[in-house]
Formats: structure tokens, sequence, C-alpha cells
């Protein structure tokens, strides 16, 4: 009964703290700052600057807090779905907050007291508001790119000295000077592997407007050495884009020639059948197209004028463009998918091996694109087939029955959180029970731009 009060105490006075922000918040918005002079906005800009970074340390605090919770067993996966839904940030910035969060908190043991935050003094910072998320972030980097042959006391001395900074300076100092104590604690480089492992890693960016993407990382010397093998077989007129006959003139540059030896390498691996299954077919390219594009491409590649086709979708949610398409299925190691344009069933399946449920996948891959869930932007291949009605209340497996999820919502409708019913359009309707079943617009960009998105609660008749 005591503990009931007083948790009752501390939510009556955290939240009559937020409101008093509120209203002064509201004051600081109806307050003209036309006369007031620049060194006053100075002195603003200032307080601000530290209310942000103050707040900004109760923000983890709380995540913390909501990740391994003082007074309950542990947290929910239904914790990071309210998170996204109420504070609408990406899943990537609620793991990074996370992250950080639970290590500059203190941490739990099961025997004893707590343990002191893994980064004590960056923790003090945050709570106190001295430092902000540059700050953290350079602090951060510049510790954990530290050999691990470093002693603890070395490691609590860098990160001791530069959270002192970093509350005197601004972040790109601290970043600058961490490089300096990497290099003073570690003049010979020693790395080992543990070290390579830790910074190994490759970022593929998003597909641009051009269809082009960047990528960019660290290989540890291993992948290295396979790399400079296979660029080398990509030497001047080797491996062209386009091998012609006889072979065109090779005025790549040397990027280009490394670029089309990882293209090589991967076109080589995948038609290898060796990468093994990913959920249930072999792991390979996935491609859906439509008749009508198929055909206009074709048409487009006799006549310039036409104009060039729409791309084709593959199961990674990315564009490839017809010309590039066609090249690869004559390949034949592909699987590619054809569709009727309006009832969006399969025209032709082209395939190495004949696999029973990948027919069924690709009609997922043309209907849906990705996670059926709305708003879900997870793209085919990190999708499952879901069941509607699921298996459990006597589904059958016939194609208009299979739709995608992604592992999250497929564990959600299978546990019974979500319901899922087929729509008049063939499409999956979602519901948490709160309100009628949706459907996901995320993957077919041209019903985001015609569907109104709040629409009135009673329509016209
Ligand atoms: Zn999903």
């Amino acid at each position: 009964m005591g503990s009931r009060v007083s948790a009752e105490a501390a939510r009556q006075r955290i939240s009559a703290a937020l409101d008093a922000i509120d209203a002064a918040h509201d004051v600081l918005r109806d307050t003209s700052s036309d006369i007031v002079g620049n060194d006053f906005r100075i002195d603003v800009a200032e307080r601000l600057e530290t209310q942000e970074r103050t707040n900004r340390g109760l923000m983890y605090r709380f995540f913390g807090e909501i990740a391994d919770p003082p007074d309950e067993t542990g947290m929910v996966p239904a914790v990071r779905d309210k998170l996204w839904a109420r504070l609408r940030l990406t899943p990537n910035e609620i793991t990074r907050r996370f992250r950080l969060a639970a290590r500059i908190r203190p941490r739990r043991s099961l025997i004893g007291p707590p343990v002191p935050p893994e980064l004590p003094k960056l923790a003090a910072a945050v709570q106190a508001g001295t430092v902000g998320e540059d700050h953290i972030r350079a602090v951060c980097r510049a510790v954990d790119v530290l050999p691990s042959c470093l002693s603890a006391a070395d490691v609590a001395d860098a990160e001791r000295t530069l959270v002192q900074h970093a509350t005197k300076l601004d972040a790109g100092v601290v970043t600058k000077l961490g490089q300096r104590i990497a290099d003073y604690l570690n003049p010979d480089g020693h790395f080992d592997d543990t070290d390579r492992a830790r910074r190994r890693g490759l970022r593929l960016g998003p597909q641009g407007p051009d269809g082009m993407s960047h990528l960019s990382g660290l290989l540890d010397p291993e992948t290295r050495a396979y790399f400079e093998a296979i660029a080398a077989a990509v030497r001047p007129g080797r491996h062209q884009p386009h091998d012609s006959d006889p072979p065109a003139r090779d005025d790549r540059t040397p990027a280009q020639r490394c670029h089309d030896a990882l293209k090589l390498a991967l076109e080589t691996a995948i038609a290898s059948g060796k990468l093994g299954a990913h959920r249930g077919h072999p792991a390979t390219v996935i491609v859906t197209t439509t008749l009508a594009e198929l055909n206009q491409a074709a048409l487009a590649a006799a006549d310039e004028s036409l104009p060039i086709p729409a791309p084709a979708r593959t199961g990674g949610g990315s564009r490839l463009p017809m010309r590039d398409l066609i090249r690869m299925a004559a390949k034949a190691i592909h699987y590619l998918a054809v569709f009727d344009d309006h009832t969006e069933r399969p025209l032709y399946l082209g395939r190495q091996k004949r696999v029973a449920t990948t027919d069924q996948r690709l009609i997922c891959y043309a209907r849906d694109r990705g996670c059926t869930h709305p708003n879900c932007l997870e793209p085919g291949y990190h999708c499952e087939v879901h069941h509607s009605p699921d298996w459990a209340s006597g589904g059958r497996t016939d194609a208009d029955k299979l739709y995608f999820g992604c592992g999250p919502h497929h564990g959600r409708a299978s546990r019974g959180e979500l319901h899922t019913q087929v729509m008049d359009n063939g499409r999956l309707g979602w519901s948490d029970g709160t309100g009628p079943p949706e459907v996901n617009h995320a993957h077919h960009p041209e019903e985001l731009l015609h569907t109104d998105p709040d629409p009135p609660d009673d329509p016209p008749q």
C-alpha cells in the first residue's frame, strides 16, 4: 500500500513539473523578442541550448528505465511499438537511445549494489545537461575506437579528458582530441583481431533518384585480400560491363573497375547457388514487373523515341531499370515474375529450380511489395508469409490467403495482439482492435498520393 501511494505522488510531481515547463513554453512563444537586443538574444540562445541538453539527459534516463524498469521484470516488445507510434522516432533511433542509455546508466547486478555506468564521466555530464548530442557522439566514437590492448585505467583517463573538454569546447574539437589521445596511448598502432572485428562494417545508403546507391565502410584485412584478388581479375580489357566481340577499348577508371569487381564477385556468388536458402528458396535476386511494363521495354529497346518504361522492383524494395532486368534475366539465374496488370496474377515465373513455396511468395512480392502492416517499410526480403485467416484458426495455404508480414508484425498477429482480414480489393487489412482495419500504402506510393490520410468521419452519401 505504501509504495502505491508514493508511486502516485511521484507521478503527480513529475506531471506537475512537465505542466510547468509547458506553461513556461507558452509564455516564451507569446512574448515578443523584437526589441530585446542581440546580447540578450545570445543569453537566451545559451539557456535554450542548456535546457535542450538537460532535456536530453532526462530523456536518456527515461529510455534507460523503460529498457530496464527498476519496478518491473523487464521490457515487453510492444513497448518499442508504443514509443515508435507516440514519439514518431525511427526504430533505429529508438535502438540508438536504448544502447546509449545502457552505457550511461548504473548497471543492475543480481547480487549486491548497482555497478557504476560503463562511461561514468559522460553519464554525469549528460545528467547535468553540460554536453549535447554531438558531444555524446564524439566522446563515444573516440572511446570506441581505442584498441582493446589498453588498460581500463587508460580508457577511463581518455573518457575523463574527453568529457572535460566536451563541457568547454565544440564536438569537432573533441573528435580531434580523441584522435590525438588514441595516437598517444597507442603510438605503435597496435590493433588486434577483436579491434578489427569491432570496427568492420559496410553501409549501403538509400537508392538515389538516379538509381545509384552510396557505399562506405571499413574492410578487415581478409576481405581486402579477396577484394584485391577479384579486382586483379577485372584488369583492363577483362570483364567489361557490356561484353562485345571484338572487345571494346577499355576506358574505365580504376574506381569503375573496382566497382565492376564487386559486381562480378556478387554475381558469381549468387550464380554459385552456395549461399544457402533464404526463407525457403535459394538466396537469389527476386524481381517483379508487369506485362505492360515488359512490353513497353521491348518497344523502347527497338525505338528510342518511345518513353523509357518504369523500373522493375526487387525483393529488397529497390528499383531496377528494365534494361538491366532484361540483361540479368538472359543469364537465367534470377527469379523473374511477370504479372498480369489487372489481376496481379503471375503470367510467367522464371526460375532455375522449382521451389514449391516460391510461386506463392512471388504473388506477395507483386501485390504487397513488403510488409502489409500500415506504415511498415520492411521490404519483401525481410518478410515472412502471413496466413489470413491465421493457421491457428483453420487458415488454408493457398495464394490468395498469403500475405507479407515482417517478423515483428507477423509475430504480433500470431500472438493475437493484431488482427488481419482480407479487404474487398484483395489486400490485407490490419487492426489492433481500436479502429477499422487499414491496409499499408507505404509500398504503393501511387496510393499515398491519391489517398486522403485523414478521411472525414462521416463520408457524404
Ligand atoms: Zn511490418
